[in-house]
């Protein structure tokens, strides 16, 4: 799951994305609000987590404009204002939620959460490929009968893998999707992890299905 995080005071950003990642999210920052609405319009999120009094471009401005662009992603808007105006303002400019400053951090969890469970009601709550099933609701894998523990980063990297079967994934794509956007694709750490995650999902299984495609990335695929 890959989150936006627009916040221009940078203590306050740190803690909400340390604590983000800590989750398994991938975070990406702005910030002012022509980078958050920049990015917003032009990446992929499942989620923005927008504050309101930003430089360049206030969050309100942001929200209106990339709605009016037909950018549906769910938008949580922070503020310190925690006056009743402001909420009514940015649930009218399109917010899903609305957290006042200083908030704890299990409530923002808890909101993030929950909107990322709204933004999915779409797909289907789990998804299978062959033998292989993954549960992202309850954070459950199994290959045929074994139910398999991951990590929180192998689980978030096998999600990935199984939300896109058959197809290639480059470094580049797995290190946005997964880590996040200012994640150094020089090093082998996502290599590292696939080997990982591949020896408990394949090491016991007939047909392998996590395979690397030389020299560009990884597949899911039961077809070697
Ligand atoms: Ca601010």
């Amino acid at each position: 799951m890959r989150i936006l995080l627009v916040e221009d005071e940078p203590k306050v950003a740190s803690f909400i994305s340390r604590g983000l990642k800590a989750e398994s999210y991938a975070v990406d920052l702005a910030s002012d609000g022509v980078q958050g609405e920049h990015l917003a319009a032009s990446e992929r999120y499942d989620l923005v987590i927008l504050d309101i009094v930003l430089p360049g471009k206030d969050g309100l401005e942001v929200l209106r404009s990339i709605r009016e662009r037909h950018v549906a992603t769910p938008v949580l808007l922070l503020s310190a204002r925690g006056r009743v105006q402001d909420r009514i303002h940015g649930l009218d400019a399109g917010a899903d939620d609305y957290l006042a400053k200083p908030f704890n951090f299990d409530e923002l969890l808890a909101r993030v959460r929950a909107l990322l469970r709204r933004g999915k009601t779409e797909g289907p709550p789990t998804f299978t490929y062959k033998d292989l099933h993954v549960d992202p609701a309850r954070h459950a894998v199994r290959r045929g009968k074994s139910d398999i523990e991951l990590t929180p980063r192998e689980f978030a990297l096998l999600e990935y893998f199984i939300r896109n079967p058959e197809r290639v994934l480059t470094r580049t794509m797995i290190a946005e999707h997964v880590w996040d956007y200012h994640f150094d694709t020089s090093t082998n750490v996502i290599d590292v992890y696939v080997k990982h995650l591949r020896d408990k999902i394949d090491r016991d299984a007939k047909v392998k299905l996590l395979h690397t495609v030389r020299g560009v990335g990884y597949r899911l695929t039961a077809k070697s």
